[in-house]
């Protein structure tokens, strides 16, 4: 954690920004390491602190290197956190405080303002913009994220049976990834069968799962903190041929992004990829949706893929690989894989089968 804070001093330096209020809270995670629900952090130029009240103070004391902890706040402690976080500054003689305008409330915004003799400069999206670029440790937590939800795959191609609902799969399949290790889903799993596969955030249903379908199944988990992120689309019984044709294009439209994917292409380029292949197979208007988008701490991050996205990918980053086809009548397919930009190419972080599997 100390290479992140550090490299937020450098960046308030850079920028002369004497001292940052950060409240956001998956920005505290990623700074401190801390997991509970209650804390605040401010770094200067040449300190940081985690500012917490007493049920937290042990928990921070053992999680979070780098920073100093301050209880404040509660019955225990005569000093607010904006009382420390003033006093903090006037004995640095600091007249300016940045503070995270996209995640601070009107009302928290009020009581800054009311206790803080300093100039308030908003600042959001610093943190966000390190957080694009993972480590080592968040690799190996994002991996191990993936590894969870391929082995899940497995588990609900034996689960899944004709007269099942949605949400009885979808149960199945979030307790599963409990059962390895995960602690929660990374959001609300999607199953979209039959016809109701032609939405394509289509969460699980009481609709009954019946032979003939196409079912779309979009998931993931967290594990310590980290998401994962994938698609596949399988099929009970044969589908019938034009479901199996845009299965076939969605398939090599994904696995030509895979096979390109690197860094130096913009989001834009990479969109185009999977977009002007569908568009020439007759289905442009059926892709109604960006290719992809980064995640980590959080499902959606920047990078994105998409059409509108013209900054460069670069190494260290990720980015889902999520091309689809929607037949409003008919059904859809999607398929997504979760890649990590390395130096000269990618790693597919979810190798799951992509072949249409008809049970
Ligand atoms: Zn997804
Ligand atoms: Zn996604």
């Amino acid at each position: 954690m100390e290479r992140r804070i550090n490299q937020l001093q450098d960046l308030l330096k850079s920028e002369g920004i004497p001292a940052f209020y950060v409240s956001n809270p998956y920005n505290i995670r990623y700074l401190s390491g801390f997991t509970g629900t209650s804390a605040k952090v401010l770094v200067s130029q040449e300190k940081a602190y985690i500012i917490t009240d007493f049920r937290y103070r042990e928990q921070a004391e053992k999680q979070c290197q780098g920073l100093e902890v301050v209880v404040a706040g509660g019955s225990a402690s005569q000093d607010s956190p904006l009382a420390f976080i003033q006093r903090t500054l006037s004995q640095a003689c600091y007249d300016k405080l940045a503070f995270e305008d996209e995640d601070v409330s009107v009302a928290a915004y009020m009581a800054l303002d009311e206790a803080l003799d300093v100039e308030l400069i908003p600042f959001s999206g610093a943190i966000e913009v390190l957080r694009q670029f993972k480590d080592d440790e968040e690799i190996a937590l994002i991996e191990k994220a993936c590894d969870i939800a391929v082995e899940t795959y497995d588990f609900m191609l034996n689960t899944v049976k004709a007269g099942m609902t949605e949400i009885e799969l979808a149960n199945a399949i979030d307790f599963h990834m409990r059962s390895l290790g995960a602690s929660g889903v990374s959001f609300e799993t999607i199953v979209a069968s039959g016809l109701r596969s032609a939405m394509p955030h289509g969460v699980a249903s009481h609709k009954v799962i019946e032979q003939g379908d196409l079912i779309t199944v979009d998931y993931g988990c967290y594990y310590q903190g980290y998401c994962s992120d994938m698609t596949r689309t399988f099929a009970l019984g044969d589908p019938g041929d034009k479901l199996k044709e845009i299965y076939a294009i969605v398939q090599e439209a994904n696995r030509r992004v895979s096979e390109v994917a690197r860094p130096g292409l913009t989001g834009q380029e990479l969109d185009a990829v999977a977009r002007d292949y569908i568009r020439q197979a007759g289905y442009g208007e059926a892709f109604g949706h960006s290719l992809g988008h980064s995640f980590g701490l959080e499902i959606h991050e920047a990078p994105n893929a998409s059409p509108s996205y013209d900054e460069e990918l670069q190494a260290g980053q990720l980015i889902t690989n999520e091309p689809g086809i929607y037949l409003e009548g008919i059904g859809g397919v999607r398929i997504e894989d979760d890649l990590l930009l390395t130096k000269d190419g990618n790693r597919i972080l979810t190798p799951a089968s992509r072949e249409l599997i008809i049970l």
